[in-house]
């Protein structure tokens, strides 16, 4: 089983939107996943048209009343996609569980129990993924994601400041390597909205590829309409416009994602970008493609 979690502290760069639309795409490939709302604003929640009945038991419950993860976990309208809803009184459970013993493992040892009864009871590994929606901060909530996942996903608006924020992640990500959880590692880094069109979009891409090789999905996600309207009909993308440019990025990603599990670093096999030293600038996307001088 690979458990990831989705973060960026940014909000609005795709997170919940890659849990959701890499989860169906994942469970179209036949896996079995489980997908997390650890937002309080429960914006996968809705994604996924699971808001109702609005007293149901939520990943609040798990977190704050002790309730086994079994109990909050619920099918989707996606064949092998399950999902653990989130809830509006979630944003008080920072503050509620302020002094509460092994607060950053909770999340860690609800899912261990679910995966130990399920092998227990002869079923096995209970799914192949579970994917974990971050909120837009670096809190409890985060890190009770990082500590329960194997694996970091990076999801990056390629615009400018997208290299700012990631100095800070990557520490907080190594501060819990360090503390709870020595073989979380950042194994995959999302490029989310991106329009090929714009040359700073490119630019950025070409950066972050520089400081994070072989960690860059080679599929960058393409900013399409149908993947914005898709949340307010309670639909993946899958669903809602399966022909769409949007199905098709998440697809192909959901594949890089399984031959990763297969060994294959992202976008290792067919990279375009090759990364230079570090010391010299990135080159646009036309540099990298033209010859250089023989003298150079
Ligand atoms: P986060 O979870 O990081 O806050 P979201 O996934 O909710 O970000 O995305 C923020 C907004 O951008 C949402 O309205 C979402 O529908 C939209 N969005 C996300 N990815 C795309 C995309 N590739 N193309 C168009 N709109 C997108
Ligand atoms: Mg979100």
């Amino acid at each position: 089983m690979r458990s990831i979690a989705l973060i960026n502290q940014k909000g609005g760069v795709g997170k919940t939107t890659t849990v959701v639309n890499l989860g169906a795409a994942l469970a179209e490939a036949g896996q079995r996943v489980l997908v997390v709302d650890l937002d309080p604003q429960a914006n996968m929640t809705l994604h996924l048209g699971l808001e109702d009945p609005p007293d149901g038991v939520s990943v609040y419950g798990v977190l704050v009343e002790g309730t086994p993860l079994v109990e909050a976990i619920r099918p989707t309208a996606t064949p092998g996609l399950l999902a653990v809803r989130s809830h509006l009184d979630l944003s008080g459970a920072e503050l509620e569980l302020a002094n509460a013993f092994g607060r950053e493992t909770i999340l860690r040892d609800a899912l261990n129990a679910w995966r130990e009864e399920s092998k227990r009871s002869g079923k096995g590994e209970p799914v192949d993924f579970v994917l974990f929606d971050c909120p837009p901060s670096l809190g409890l909530l985060s890190v009770n994601g990082l500590a329960a996942a194997s694996e970091v996903f990076v999801a990056v608006q390629t615009e400018f400041f997208a290299l700012q924020g990631m100095s800070k992640l990557v520490e907080v990500v190594q501060l819990i390597q360090r503390r709870l959880h020595p073989e979380l590692a950042i194994t995959g880094i999302v490029p989310c909205l991106y329009d090929n069109r714009l040359r700073l979009a490119r630019e950025v891409l070409g950066e972050v590829r520089k400081h994070f090789p072989g960690r860059v999905f080679r599929q960058a996600i393409g900013a399409n309409v149908k993947l914005a309207e898709a949340p307010s009909f309670g639909k993946t993308i899958l669903e809602y416009a399966p022909d769409s440019n949007g199905a098709r990025d998440y697809r192909q990603l959901a594949q890089e994602v399984l031959a990763q599990s297969a060994g294959n670093a992202p976008g290792e096999e067919r990279e375009v970008f090759i990364p230079r030293p570090p010391e010299e600038p990135a080159p646009t996307q036309q540099e990298a493609s033209t010859p250089e001088p023989a003298d150079s």
